[in-house]
This record gives C-alpha cells, sequence and structure tokens, in this order.
C-alpha cells in the first residue's frame, strides 16, 4: 500500500468504502441457507457441500468424432449447493459468482488445467433479457482472474433458442442443442480452449460446444463446470 500512488490508494479506499457501504445496505446473504453477515456462501454450506476430489472430479464425454472431452467439476449437484445455483441464476443472487468461481479455479488448479482462453457457453439473446445475466460468463469471469486467460465471450454463440435442459431426458437434450452453436473461427484458431458451464448433467451442451469448436478449429477443449449431477 505504502508505495502504491495517491490516485491508486484512492481508488482502493473508495472501492472498500463503497464495498463497506454496500454490505450494510445489502448484507450478503448465504445462497445455500439463506443466512446473512456470513458471506454468500457461509462456512456451514461449504462444509456441507460435497466438493469432488482430483480423481472424482473428471468426467469423459465422447464426441462425435470419437474424440473425448475431458469436463472437471468442483462438487455434487446436491444440497445446499442445488439451492445455491437456484439462487444464483433464478433469484437474482449474481454475486455468488464469485464465491462459487474460487472452487472452480481450485479444483482447475489441482487438475493443472490450463488454456489459452476461456469460452462461457452462452445464452440465446432472449434467454439473456429474460435472466439478465448469462451465468456461464459471471464464473468465467472470475475463474479467469484467478487462470490468467481471457474470457473470449465472442467465441461461441446460441443461434437459435432452446428449451431449458432441466425439463428434458437424455435424448431430448441432445436434439434440443444440436446444431444451436456457432464458433468464430478468428477466435478459435489453434487454440487451446477452456469451456466453463454451471451445472454437467448429460453433457449435451458441452459436447455440442466441444463439437463446434473443434470444427471451427479449435487445437484443444477441455470443460469446468461448478457442479455435475
Ligand atoms: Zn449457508
Amino acid at each position: 500500500m505504502s508505495r502504491m500512488s495517491a490516485p491508486a490508494a484512492a481508488i482502493v479506499h473508495t472501492r472498500r468504502a463503497l464495498t463497506f457501504l454496500l454490505d450494510l445496505l445489502y448484507p450478503p446473504r448465504c445462497g445455500g441457507c439463506g443466512k446473512y453477515g456470513e458471506g454468500w456462501w457461509c462456512a456451514a454450506c461449504n462444509g456441507q457441500t460435497q466438493w469432488l476430489n482430483v480423481r472424482d472430479s473428471q468426467t469423459a464425454l465422447e464426441l462425435p468424432s470419437g474424440e473425448s472431452l475431458t469436463v472437471i467439476s468442483a462438487a455434487k449437484f446436491a444440497p445446499p449447493l442445488r439451492e445455491g445455483i437456484h439462487r444464483f441464476k433464478y433469484d437474482g443472487q449474481p454475486q455468488l459468482a464469485e464465491a462459487f468461481a474460487a472452487y472452480m479455479s481450485a479444483i482447475g488448479k489441482a487438475n493443472s488445467l490450463s488454456a489459452d482462453a476461456i469460452v462461457p457457453v452462452p445464452l440465446h439473446a432472449t434467454r439473456l433479457r429474460e435472466r439478465g445475466f448469462n451465468q456461464s460468463l459471471l464464473l468465467a469471469r472470475y475463474v479467469s482472474v484467478t487462470a490468467g486467460s481471457l474470457v473470449e465471450v465472442r467465441a461461441l454463440r446460441r443461434v437459435r433458442p432452446t428449451q431449458q435442459q432441466a425439463h428434458l431426458g437424455a435424448t431430448a437434450r441432445k436434439e434440443n442443442v444440436r446444431d444451436a452453436f456457432a464458433a468464430l473461427p478468428e477466435l478459435v484458431e489453434g487454440r487451446a480452449l477452456m469451456l466453463v458451464d454451471d451445472i454437467l448433467t448429460t453433457g449435451a451442451t458441452l459436447v455440442e460446444c466441444a463439437n463446434v469448436l473443434y470444427r471451427a478449429g479449435a487445437r484443444r477443449v477441455i470443460a469446468l463446470t461448478l457442479a455435475r449431477a
């Protein structure tokens, strides 16, 4: 702090003061149990979350090309994380992204994950307007801070609206996301990419995204999710 320039120090102090005021006005509420005053993910909920160790964190999915897509997940999709993800996505608690992404970064680091760029699974414009934010992009932004790789928001886009995967069975999920994505080759070609999504269920979405990225020239694709069903 002592070597910081006066304007930089002023910014840091102003930010701290703002955070302090915001916490007073809107005290952080745990996304799992709803308790106030212990941050967005409290110690009790953290203790109950079924975090995965390195060996259990990996899932191999088969791509249409026969290649394998490795997905690393931080935790099992079970209470209280299930409630936390629901609040994060549907009840307007995007602040949970920072807490959740820290666990994703940790399991990614434990798996020695590296990438030239991070690609969040995109939402269609219609869904984005409904929700107001893309949960995968928020997670990707926080993961990128620790991973040191840039987020390429435009590398992948959803070219047609799809139904919510949560309401569909395995076969219907594949159909639902088929040809739903397009990649921008100039952001993809020759690069090692890390897909980021909130939940791995059947993997239909991640398989489709990875497939599109490989077809656009990606050198390598891996995926990182917060939870695995
Ligand atoms: Zn809690």
